[in-house]
């Protein structure tokens, strides 16, 4: 997934000859990254071979250019279905730009590969937290710093299984584990807020080779200390549920062929799909999931696709698997 030397391995400063695109005339930020800015980086990453994919572009505070009120995700919801398997092939460089020309404006977000793992503070005291099973030093790993109020998210490498995706973990409650298949967006890609994304000083992936989770950080972020489990299993009783727990077992966030042929053909999947909540009477998101889990039953899409559609979509509630299996299961009439 990563290899340390390669021709193309530099920070990207480079000139092409290719057509100016306009960009949105709605940001007023003087940091917009530019087509030629956004291939470069992409290049660098796709020879050192992280799995990649354009993500949407966002134009303000849950507003992107791409599918308009896009919520909390503005700018991070990938613009290819099935990137996951995508990115999973070889990315050549070429092919990476390529599909980067097709779907400008956008965001660059790497797809964590098998073996990796992203761990994301998403506060200044999760980073603290974050550092020190590392004796307060930062590791010399890939690392993206933080925007305001934030920190920083580091790329390890760990045994494939060994982490599942987790969010609020620690004694801050605030760090995220984005394990394999997940989406994180890298520089110079822009947050909705405005701000641009960049690398730690000497710690971008062109400059580092990913190290291995620290054992530290690894029991950290393994231990439910500070976990709000209220939040991710509103009914704990239901995720002890031994259905659930066999489909969550098999839950990947992907979307098979034939939801992503209902998203283009089924109105109602469409706007579900899109979040369009208003229009369907039920604006809460977990209402939503639940909502586009029972069309999909209803179109007999098979429950397992059911779920790992939900693990996908970036404006889902959760994309917690255990989650995710038990909004199909509900949606069923399978369990309740
Ligand atoms: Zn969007």
């Amino acid at each position: 997934m990563w290899k340390r030397s390669t021709p193309e391995a530099h920070p990207p400063d480079v000139e092409h000859d290719c057509q100016p695109v306009p960009l949105p005339t709605c940001w007023t930020t003087p940091h917009l990254p530019s087509l030629e800015d956004l291939i470069a980086h992409a290049r660098t990453l796709a020879a050192l071979g992280f799995g990649l994919t354009p993500t949407c572009f966002p134009t303000g505070p849950g507003r992107c250019v791409h599918h308009g009120e896009c919520g909390r995700s503005a700018g991070k919801r990938p613009l290819r279905l099935g990137f996951v398997s995508a990115a999973a092939q070889l990315q050549t460089p070429d092919a990476t730009e390529v599909l980067l020309r097709s779907c400008w404006p956008c965001n660059l977000a790497l797809v964590v590969g098998a073996g990796f793992v992203v761990i994301e503070a998403d506060s200044p005291a999760a980073d603290q937290e974050l550092i020190a099973p590392c004796g307060g030093v930062a590791p010399i790993t890939p690392t993206r710093l933080g925007r305001p109020g934030r920190g920083r998210g580091f790329i390890f490498t760990c045994p494939p299984g060994s982490l599942t995706r987790a969010t609020h973990r620690g004694k801050s409650g605030a760090i995220d584990v984005l394990p394999g298949g997940s989406i994180f967006v890298v520089p110079p890609s822009i947050h909705a807020t405005g701000h641009r994304y960049c690398w730690a000083p000497g710690c971008a992936p062109w400059d580092a080779a990913p190290l291995p989770v620290p054992d530290g950080l690894l029991r950290l972020v393994q231990s439910r200390l500070g976990q709000r489990v209220d939040n991710q299993h509103p009914h704990p009783s239901v995720a002890a549920d031994p259905h659930v727990a066999q489909l969550a077992a098999r839950v990947r966030p992907v979307v098979t062929s034939e939801v992503a042929r209902l998203i283009r053909c089924d109105l109602l999947v469409a706007r579900l799909w899109r979040a369009e909540g208003k229009r369907h009477g039920d604006v809460s998101r977990s209402g939503l999931d639940f909502s586009l889990a029972q069309r999909l039953f209803r179109l007999r899409v098979p429950l397992l696709d059911i779920a790992c559609a939900l693990a996908y979509r970036p404006s889902s509630h959760a994309n917690d698997p255990t989650y995710t299996a038990r909004t199909a299961l509900r949606a069923s009439g399978a369990s309740r």
